[in-house]
This record gives structure tokens, sequence and C-alpha cells, in this order.
């Protein structure tokens, strides 16, 4: 028997961090919601009680680095779970790229193996687990549109976005979440995006405003740090989407735009500056 699941990535319609906490996370608010660019994962049971991961991408860890397989190691731990599972990961989502794919496969494990196993755990228990693995997986878990607080992993289910297209542009350089956070003076951000205006635009469903709440207290970190982003951006805007924002810590900067024939030139404008570039819908 085998069993799929699907993995989307996501992207921050907004992000902002209110301070550093005691336990040294930051305090954050975030929108977040899914798009149609997705890992696939398939799990079957080997016939005995090993975890093992296989992949066709050279770029993840395969051991027990890999989200999936501590979203696996969790479960039979805690569960007492005797069975084992073989799982095989169809890596579609730039990695390490600030679209929460390692979170969103952990989440689809999460979901797989409840299936596999027949844990019988609800939704809300497996995001429960899910923070263990990492702040973005409860949303991975759910799924939709969230405004996320605390470090990410309380959330409120908002209504989607209208749907619209989606281009994602990767640049070839590597950031480390660790050090946009690092970087990042709390204390010392001019402006900060407004949660609860996205809220709104979401809640009237109008694309303007959407566009027009779009916002993240990491970009300017980021793109100090990484020239090649900020000029990324730059390009993206030029060409007339209807909104541009760096996703998560980034590099990944994505343009929301209405049309489709926009979008398509959006793309191919972009293909002469970035080799990994997506033009993908909204989902929901
Ligand atoms: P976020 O947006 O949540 O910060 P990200 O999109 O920036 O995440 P990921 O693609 O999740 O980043 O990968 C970050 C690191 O996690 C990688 O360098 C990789 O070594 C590790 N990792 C662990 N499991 C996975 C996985 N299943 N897929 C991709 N990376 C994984």
């Amino acid at each position: 028997m085998y069993i799929y699941e699907k993995a989307p990535a996501k992207i921050n319609l907004m992000l902002d961090v209110l301070h550093k906490r005691e336990d040294g996370f930051h305090e954050v608010e975030m929108v977040m919601t899914m798009v149609d660019l997705a890992d696939r994962l398939t799990l079957s049971d080997p016939g005995s009680s090993r975890i093992s991961l296989s992949s066709q991408s050279g770029y993840i860890p395969l051991d027990d680095k890999n989200l999936a397989v501590r979203a696996a190691r969790l479960l039979k731990q805690r569960f007492g779970v005797s069975r084992g599972v073989h799982m095989h990961l169809e890596k579609r989502i730039p990695v390490a790229a600030g679209l929460a794919g390692g979170s969103s496969d952990a989440a689809a494990a999460l979901r797989g193996l409840n299936r596999l196993w027949e844990l019988g755990l609800s939704e809300a228990e497996l995001e429960e687990l899910g923070a263990e693995l990492g702040s973005d997986v409860p949303f991975c878990v759910r799924g939709g549109t969230a405004l996320a607080t605390g470090r990410g992993e309380k959330l409120e289910t908002l209504p989607n976005p209208p749907r619209c297209w989606v281009v994602l542009a990767k640049p070839p350089i590597n950031v480390s979440t660790a050090d946009v956070y690092g970087n990042l003076k709390a204390g010392e951000i001019a402006v900060h995006p407004s949660s609860s205006k996205m809220r709104e635009a979401l809640e009237r469903g109008s694309f303007r405003d959407v566009c027009g709440g779009l916002g993240n207290v990491l970009e300017d970190v980021t793109l100090k740090l990484y020239p090649a982003v900020e000029r990324l951006k730059k390009v993206t805007e030029s060409l007339g989407a209807d909104g541009v924002l760096m996703s998560g810590s980034g590099p990944t900067v994505f343009a929301l735009v209405a049309k489709e024939e926009k979008a398509r030139q959006i793309c191919n404008g972009l293909r002469g500056f970035c080799e990994e570039v997506y033009a993908v819908r909204t989902l929901g």
C-alpha cells in the first residue's frame, strides 16, 4: 500500500517581528498562504521497523537531519509504534528558499503517517506535534491561509486571498534564516507591516488591498546582506507586477499578478536574471 501526500510551499503575505523573547525566539506576526508548487511524499510499509527516506534531489539530507525523518521518529517514539516506513520525497520546492519546503515535508509526513500507522490523531494534535519540529510546521499541517503569532505556532485561519498568479524567483544563493534574524534589530524597525490591514484585505476579498498590505521586516536585512536579492526585487517590480515581496527570510522574491498573460511576461522577463522561476497559483 502506498500513501501519497502533497507538501505545498508557502509564501508570507506579511511578516512582522515584534521583539526578541527571553527564550531566544522572536515574537512574530505572519500571514501565510499556500501556493501550488509542491513536493510529493510517498509513504509505504517496509515490512520492518526501519525509518528510511529517498529523494531524487541531491540538495537535502536523507538522514535524521531531514524534517520528514524527524517527524517519523517523533511519532514512532511518542506512540510506541513498532512498524517502520519508507518515504520517497519528490522535491520540487527550492531548498532553503524561504518557502518552508522542509516544514511542509514534515507536515506531509505527519499526515501520511497518521494514515499509514492508523494513529487516529486529530489535525489539532498533529499541529501540536508539528510545533515540536519547527515553528512553520503547524501552519503547514493546517494549510490554507492563516495568521501565525507567538514564534509562528499559534494559528488563526483567515480567508484565502482571491485566486491569482504567483511568480516565484529564487536567486542561486543560500540564505541562513539564523543569520537574517541575527542581523535584525527588532527595536529599530522603522515601519511595521500591519496584520490587521492584511486581515481586512482578505476578509474583503480585495486583491488590490492584499497587494497594498504586503510587507516583510526581514526584507531590509536580507537585501542588505545579499545585494543580488535587492537587484532581483527591483527587476521584478520594474516588470509591472501588482505586488512584490520577499518570502520569509528569503532569498525567494514573489510577485502577485492578477492576469495570466502578465504573469507569463514577468516569468519570461525574470528568466534572464534568475534560473529558478515558477509561475503558480495560490491554493484554496
Ligand atoms: P523556512 O521558510 O521555514 O525558513 P526554507 O524554505 O528557508 O524554510 P527549507 O527548504 O525548509 O528552508 O530548508 C532549510 C534547511 O533544512 C536546508 O538547508 C536543509 O538542509 C534542511 N532540511 C531538512 N529537511 C528538509 C527537507 N525535507 N527539505 C528541504 N530541506 C530540509
